[in-house]
C-alpha cells in the first residue's frame, strides 16, 4: 500500500509492510483494543495523550449506551441520542486511531489479528468485545424472538410492536388480534423489568391516544422469570418493590417459569402454560463474544475469558480482557465480577494505568472492584436503589436513576437530547414520534443484524 501515515496524518511514507490495515508508522508500543463499549472507551480515555499508539477496532462506528435500549424500543428516545460516534469521541487524541472492522481471529504466536478488512500487528492486545444474546440453545426461540443487545435490536422491537399494533386494527380475527397485542418479555433482570415497565406505561398513556379504537385491556404484558424473584442480584426489598410496581401497572409476572418453545405465535413454558403472542422479547441471558484464537482451556462459564488478578488472559503474556467478556475468578468472585457498566468502566480505567506501568517496567497492583450500588427503574417516578446499606425506592430512587444515566451518556448533545425528551415526557407522558420507517419482517432468525427489513 502506498498511502501512509506519520503522527496519525496521511503522508508519503510507507505503511508497515506487516500491516494490511494502514496505520501510522510509530516507535511507540502499539495497544490494540477490540471493542469500544464501556470498557474499551474507558481504557482509551486513560491512554489518550500517552506514549503509546492506541488502535481501537469496532464493528460499528459508534459506542452504544445499552442501559437505555428499552427506551428506543418503546419510542421514548430516538436511536441517535444513545449512540455516539467513535471519531467524535477521539477527536483531538493524537495517539489514538479508530478502524472500523470486525476482528475475526487472534494469532497470538505472531502477535497479529485478522480482521474483516485486513491484518494488523499488536504489542498489547485488549479484548473488550462484550456479550451477545444467549438463547441457551433454544433454536425455536432464537428464530422467532428478538433480543436487546444492539441498537438495531431496539429498532426491530419498536417496528415489530408498531406494525403489530397497526395489524391488530386491520384484522377481524379476534385470536389473531390477541396474538398481535400480547407482549411476552423473558428475563426478570434489569433489562426485562425496565422493558416491561416501559411497555406498561406505553399501554396506559399512549395506546388510548394513538389507538382510541382499542380498550387499554387489549395489550397484555407478561414478564417471565425462571427463579422466584425479580432483580435477583439486588436486595429482597428491591425485588419485592419491583414486583409490586409491575403488578400495579398490570404486568402479568410469572415467577419460577421458564420458556421452552416459541413458534412465533404461541409461547410454551416448561410447566406447560401457553400464551398467544406475536411479540417475544428475550432478555434472559448473555454469552461472551470474541474472535477465534483464544485457547478453549481459558474459556469459562458464560463463554467468558478467564483472567488473572491483573486482567491478563491466562496463558498469554500480552493479551488482556476487560468488561463483560472477562472472568476474574477468585475466592471473592467465584463467578467473576458482575457484567455491568461499572465493572467495565473500572476495568478499562485500571488496565489503562496498568499497561502504562507494564511498559515502563513499574509494579502493578491487582484489580479491585468498588461496588457503587445498583439501580433499576420500572416507570415514571418508580425505581429501586441498593446503595450499600441504603436501600430505597420511589421518587428519589427514580430521580437518582435519571441523573446517573444522564451523566453517563456520551456526548453533550446526546445528554441534551435525552434530558429534553425526559422533561417533555415527565410533564406530558408524550413520547417521540412513533414512525414505521422501514418494514420489519417478523420471519425467522429475527436477531440477525441483516435481513429483518424489506428495502
Ligand atoms: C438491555 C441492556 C440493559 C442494560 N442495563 C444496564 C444497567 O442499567 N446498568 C448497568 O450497569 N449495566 C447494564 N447493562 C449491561 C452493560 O451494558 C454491560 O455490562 C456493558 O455494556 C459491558 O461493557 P463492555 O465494554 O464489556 O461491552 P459492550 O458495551 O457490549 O461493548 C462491546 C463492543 O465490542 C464491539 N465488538 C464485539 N465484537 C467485536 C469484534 N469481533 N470486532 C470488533 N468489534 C467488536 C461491539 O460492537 C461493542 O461496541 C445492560 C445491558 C443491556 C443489553
Amino acid at each position: 500500500m502506498n498511502v501512509n501515515h506519520s503522527n496519525n496524518t496521511i503522508t508519503e511514507t510507507a505503511c508497515k509492510v506487516t500491516d494490511e490495515i494502514c496505520l501510522p508508522d510509530s516507535n511507540l508500543p502499539r495497544v490494540v483494543i477490540i471493542g469500544g463499549g464501556f470498557a474499551g472507551l474507558a481504557m482509551v480515555e486513560k491512554l489518550k495523550h500517552k506514549e503509546v499508539q492506541v488502535v481501537l477496532f469496532d464493528k460499528n462506528n459508534f459506542h452504544q449506551f445499552q442501559p437505555l435500549f428499552y427506551q428506543v424500543a418503546t419510542s421514548a428516545l430516538e436511536p441517535d441520542s444513545i449512540v455516539f460516534p467513535f471519531r467524535k469521541q477521539i477527536n483531538g487524541y493524537k495517539n489514538v486511531l479508530f478502524r472500523l472492522a470486525e476482528v475475526e481471529e487472534i494469532q497470538p504466536s505472531s502477535n497479529s489479528l485478522i480482521t474483516s478488512k485486513g491484518n494488523v500487528n499488536y504489542d498489547y492486545l485488549i479484548l473488550a468485545t462484550g456479550t451477545n444474546t444467549n438463547f441457551f440453545g433454544m433454536d425455536s426461540v432464537e428464530s422467532h424472538s428478538l433480543g436487546m443487545k444492539d441498537i438495531r435490536d431496539s429498532l426491530n422491537i419498536r417496528h415489530m410492536m408498531l406494525q403489530n399494533l397497526e395489524q391488530a386494527a386491520i384484522t377481524c380475527d379476534e385470536k389473531e388480534r390477541d396474538a398481535l397485542t400480547n407482549f411476552v418479555i423473558v428475563g426478570g433482570g434489569p433489562a426485562g423489568v425496565e422493558m416491561a415497565g416501559a411497555l406498561a406505561e406505553f399501554c396506559k398513556y399512549i395506546l388510548p391516544k394513538d389507538y382510541p379504537e382499542y380498550p387499554s385491556s387489549i395489550m397484555n404484558i407478561y414478564l417471565i422469570e425462571a427463579v422466584d424473584e425479580l432483580l435477583s442480584t439486588m436486595s429482597e426489598k428491591a425485588s419485592s418493590k419491583t414486583l409490586k410496581y409491575l403488578k400495579d401497572l398490570n404486568v402479568k409476572v410469572l415467577l419460577n417459569e421458564a420458556v421452552s418453545n416459541y413458534d412465533g405465535n404461541e409461547v410454551t413454558t416448561k410447566s406447560g402454560k401457553t400464551i398467544l403472542a406475536k411479540n417475544l422479547i428475550w432478555t434472559a441471558g448473555v454469552k461472551g463474544q470474541f474472535p477465534n484464537g483464544i485457547d478453549e482451556e481459558h474459556i469459562v462459564r458464560g463463554n467468558r475469558i478467564k483472567t488473572d488478578a491483573n486482567l491478563k488472559v491466562e496463558g498469554y503474556e500480552n493479551i488482556f480482557a476487560i468488561g463483560d467478556i472477562a472472568a476474574l475468578i477468585s475466592k471473592d468472585t467465584p463467578k467473576g465480577h458482575p457484567q455491568v457498566a461499572q465493572t467495565a468502566i473500572q476495568q478499562g480505567k485500571y488496565l489503562g494505568d496498568s499497561i502504562l506501568n507494564i511498559i515502563n517496567n513499574k509494579a502493578i497492583k491487582p484489580f479491585e472492584y468498588k461496588d457503587k450500588g445498583s439501580l433499576a427503574t420500572v416507570g415514571k417516578r418508580k425505581a429501586v436503589a441498593d446503595l450499600g446499606k441504603f436501600k430505597f425506592s420511589g421518587y428519589f430512587a427514580w430521580l437518582l436513576w435519571s441523573i446517573v444515566h444522564l451523566m453517563s451518556i456520551s456526548g453533550f448533545r446526546n445528554k441534551l437530547m435525552v434530558g429534553f425528551n425526559w422533561v417533555v415526557s415527565y410533564f406530558s407522558y408524550e413520547k417521540s414520534n412513533r414512525l414505521i420507517i422501514r418494514n420489519f419482517k417478523p420471519t425467522s432468525s429475527q436477531t440477525k443484524e441483516s435481513g429483518q427489513y424489506e428495502s
